[in-house]
């Protein structure tokens, strides 16, 4: 385990077993549709994207969304900055919008708005982690792989100024470290 992590909370092999579950899901909702539109929001999201995209066997086309809340530090900031030129074209799409982890709700919440918007037939959210908190926006995934407390965590996408990403399981960093 990393020397900076208190605790692990989710595990590599946990991850893998529940992405097979939530891809199973996916793959049973989208059945009808011949292609699936996924608009993941980076940069969290990239390893369970690449994860759980590699087990649906569908024609799929990814669009990448920079978007930023926390800024740095531990609590979301409460402005969503969308940090790209171009949006993606999701015009009469169904798109599967992929993040790391719904905290307060906003990011989802704006990001969906904006994809609606833009004409998107339908918007459906997909995220690793949900936190179980009352969000400052209404907003419910239709897909979270895991529920957890309401902490900051890290590791699978998951950063703590720009780092951790790439460890391969979710935990809890030292308290000594983060101020
Ligand atoms: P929301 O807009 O739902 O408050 O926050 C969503 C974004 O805040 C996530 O996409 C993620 O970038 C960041 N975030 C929320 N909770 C955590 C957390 O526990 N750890 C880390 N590393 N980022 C978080
Ligand atoms: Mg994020």
């Amino acid at each position: 385990m990393n020397k900076d992590i208190e605790k692990v909370l989710i595990t590599e092999e946990a991850i893998g077993r529940r992405l097979d579950e939530v891809a199973q899901r996916i793959i049973a909702d989208f059945s009808n549709q011949d292609s699936l539109q996924v608009v993941a929001i980076l940069k969290g999201s990239v390893f369970f994207m690449a994860d759980l995209l590699r087990r649906i066997p569908f024609k799929i086309e990814i669009e990448c969304l920079n978007v930023s809340s926390y800024h740095g530090g531990t609590t979301s900031s409460g402005q969503v900055d969308f940090l790209d030129q171009k949006l993606p074209d999701v015009h009469r799409r169904c798109v599967l919008v992929v993040d790391d982890i719904l905290d307060t709700g906003q990011t989802l919440g704006e990001v969906k708005a904006k994809l609606t918007r833009l004409g998107a037939s339908e918007v459906k959210t997909c995220v690793l982690i949900s936190k179980k908190k009352e969000r400052v926006c209404d907003l419910k995934a239709d897909y979270a792989a895991f529920e957890i407390d309401d902490e900051f965590v890290v590791g699978y996408g998951l950063d703590y100024r720009g780092q951790y990403r790439n460890l391969p399981y979710v935990g809890v960093l030292k308290s000594s470290l983060v101020s």
